[in-house]
């Protein structure tokens, strides 16, 4: 914290406060603007909105085009100076007192699943967004310059893999391998850029962040089952994901005793429910799924000799998931073995687990204690931009609830006042991120 600045979330004495700062009566005032927020939300989910009340908003798409026009618009209107790099990420940008500092960055993707909803991604962008229309409001300096980003192609649903374009801004992927990637009627991801005029000319990262945050609806069921509107990330799961090939010995169900048969869908049944056993063994945050199964021959009356599927096993600590790794290797070796079956078993990715920044997540929990919200700490289940950005800068994001936990879906939903809630704290944290005195400034 830097006491000489005049970085206040209340408003300055001369200023009357706007309507939307009078607080309900038991908690402090938000220092956002929670209607701006929702309507610009709302807005914003017309583009590409489908009949069932969701969005299809597919990466580099005109729909896509037409988002990305929209955010600079409003960016630029609210002050912003607007650079996009060769990945074709923008950067919105508000100026700093020493604007030579490295920025405090928020950001997420406008880019949709194609039965997505209206928040997944929309929301940290517009969240960002009314960071900086409520700074405006309330006349704060902040010492670092603050950036609000729109990754490219987030989903991967159009552009294999997904979070590509924060991928090369954080150096995992070469440029070259991130203009080439192709959808599936072969065209690039480049060529698309070009297209709808979003190929910039700033070179991809390569530069310091001074912190990054995302905020994010949870996509899970946890805060909304806990009763807490914020959720305090401060980290992602790792993931395992195997492929497994089971055999055995086709033959006819009617003459073949029950005895020394070696089923193949029998001695799979076995290992999935190892598998669900290995989930539950590390509770609170050990995943263990099997999603994906194909019996061969697949018929009625024939033993089936042949079974393949794919484990997903996922858990924050890297050390508890190489033991799942291990006890999961045990048992599908035991079992083959009493079932007289072959087992080829095959791990083929590994996304080790993130940890936050422990100063960044200090900053969103402190923020949540500041606005009086209830929060929990908790790891992100699912992927996201920040993940990558963690490896160039240090990084938390902040989960607010969605109804039901649905999330990649046209139902998707969330509250107005949690999604203010979420917004007042990236408000906060960021202010603090940008402010703090620290080797960067
Ligand atoms: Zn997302």
């Amino acid at each position: 914290m830097n006491a000489t600045r005049s970085v206040d979330l209340e408003a300055p004495p001369h200023l009357e406060a706007p309507p939307h700062l009078e607080a309900p009566p038991h908690r402090p005032a938000l220092p956002i603007n929670r209607d701006r927020l929702w309507d610009s939300l709302m807005e914003l989910a017309t583009i590409g909105a489908t009949p069932k009340g969701g969005v299809c908003r597919l990466a580099l798409t005109d729909l896509d085009k037409i988002a990305r026009d929209r955010f600079r618009l409003w960016s630029e209107t609210a002050g912003c100076r607007i650079t996009i790099d060769r990945m074709g990420n923008i950067f919105a940008r508000r100026r700093g007192q020493d604007d030579s500092l490295p920025p405090v960055m928020t950001g997420s993707h406008l880019d949709t699943q194609p039965t997505g909803g209206r928040f997944d991604g929309n929301y940290g962008v517009m969240a960002g967004l009314e960071v900086i229309r409520a700074l405006n409001d309330l006349k704060v300096e902040t010492l670092r310059p603050i950036e609000v980003v729109v990754w490219t192609n987030e989903e991967g649903s159009r552009f294999a893999p997904a979070m590509i374009a924060s991928g090369v801004f954080a150096g995992v992927f070469s440029l070259d391998y991130g203009l080439n990637a192709k959808d599936g009627d072969g065209k690039t991801l480049g060529a698309e850029l070009q297209r709808i005029g979003y190929a910039g000319e700033t070179e991809v990262g390569g530069r310091p962040v001074a912190a990054f945050f995302e905020a994010h609806i949870e996509q899970g069921p946890i805060l909304e089952a806990e009763g807490n509107t914020i959720g305090v990330v401060q980290g992602v799961q790792g993931i395992r994901w195997y492929d497994v090939t089971v055999t055995g010995q086709d033959a006819h169900a009617g003459p073949t005793p029950m005895p020394g048969r070696r089923d193949a869908l029998l001695g799979a049944a076995q290992m999935i429910t190892a598998v669900n056993r290995i989930g539950l063994d590390h509770p609170p945050h050990g995943r263990a799924t099997v999603g994906k199964l194909n019996v061969a021959p697949n018929s009625t009356n024939v033993i089936p000799g042949k079974v393949e599927f794919m484990v997903d096993l996922r858990h924050p600590d890297a050390a508890v998931l190489a033991r799942m790794h291990e006890t999961l290797a045990l048992e599908f070796a035991r079992i083959a073995r009493d079932s007289g079956l072959t087992l080829d078993l095959k791990q083929i990715w590994y996304s080790p687990p993130v940890t936050f920044d422990p100063a960044c997540v200090a900053a969103v929990k402190a923020a949540a204690e500041r606005f009086d919200l209830s929060s929990q700490v908790m790891v992100s289940g699912a992927g996201h931009d920040a993940v990558y950005l963690s490896r160039v800068a240090p990084t938390a994001m902040v989960f607010v609830p969605c109804k039901d936990g649905i999330s990649h879906n046209e139902i998707e939903d969330a509250e107005p006042d949690d999604l203010a809630a979420g917004c007042a704290v990236l408000y906060a944290a960021m202010l603090e991120r940008a402010n703090a005195p620290g080797p960067a400034g």
